[in-house]
């Protein structure tokens, strides 16, 4: 029966047939997490990403169906139509979606899916998940640390960094949302919190579906 099946880990440990989970990464630009987000993907192979769909250009160095699948607006607003998005919202003057598919096949693998969207995304993946989603904000050290960051990134001007600082702090506004909220004043620490909770969300009783099998094994002979 599927539902008992274990397997054992190379160092001989019993890992149990598990629920794979949504894992939200959401923050303001600037505060890290696409480094974050790179980092858990690398070092993580239970995890994949989700690769959202956008109306936005795509910046130097992206690339389609790796950063995003850029699409035009007819195409997006087709796909919405067709109901192929697990959610999708206006974020600054573009649309951005989940497609719908990819999720449910990487679910279907047993693997984990990351998701780096916002809050409005964040909402509607807990309204049609629900338990199966855990939600993770970073939040910067301060709000001078994430001007600092983004005037770091180039060349901006003035009023573009101001127009970021605003989206930001809306953005920020939002925190009250999410089942963690983190503080990225240190990469390396953020960065194992985040291992931490993933660690301790895969452990979850209600996620080990082969916990019941085993349990009852134990108790039974
Ligand atoms: P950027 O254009 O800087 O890549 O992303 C802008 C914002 O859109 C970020 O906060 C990012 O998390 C969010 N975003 C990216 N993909 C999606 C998506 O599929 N759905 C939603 N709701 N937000 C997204």
């Amino acid at each position: 029966m599927a539902q008992e099946k274990n397997n054992v880990a190379e160092n001989g440990a019993v890992e149990l047939d598990r629920r794979g989970l949504l894992f939200v990464l959401s923050s303001p630009s600037g505060a890290g997490k696409s480094t974050l987000a790179r980092k858990l993907l690398y070092s993580d192979p239970q995890i994949s990403l989700s690769v959202s769909a956008t109306t936005r250009p795509p910046r130097p160095g992206e690339v389609d169906g790796v950063d995003y699948h850029f699409v035009d607006t007819d195409t997006f607003k087709q796909m919405a139509k067709n109901g192929e998005f697990l959610e999708w919202a206006h974020v600054f003057g573009h649309r951005y979606g989940t497609p719908k598919a990819p999720v449910e096949e990487m679910l279907e693998q047993g693997k984990d899916v990351l998701f780096d969207i916002d809050w409005q995304g964040t909402q509607q993946l807990y309204q049609e998940a629900g338990n199966d989603v855990v939600r993770v904000f970073i939040l910067p050290p301060s709000i001078a640390e994430l001007e600092a960051r983004l005037r770091g990134r180039g060349t901006d001007s003035d009023e573009v960094i101001n127009e970021r600082m605003s989206r930001a702090k809306a953005e920020i506004g939002h925190w009250d949302g999410y089942d963690y909220v983190l503080i990225n004043d240190d990469i390396e620490a953020c960065f194992t919190k985040i291992q931490h909770i993933l660690a301790a969300e895969r452990l979850s009783r209600s996620r080990q579906k082969g916990l019941i099998g085993f349990a009852r094994k134990l108790v039974n002979g």
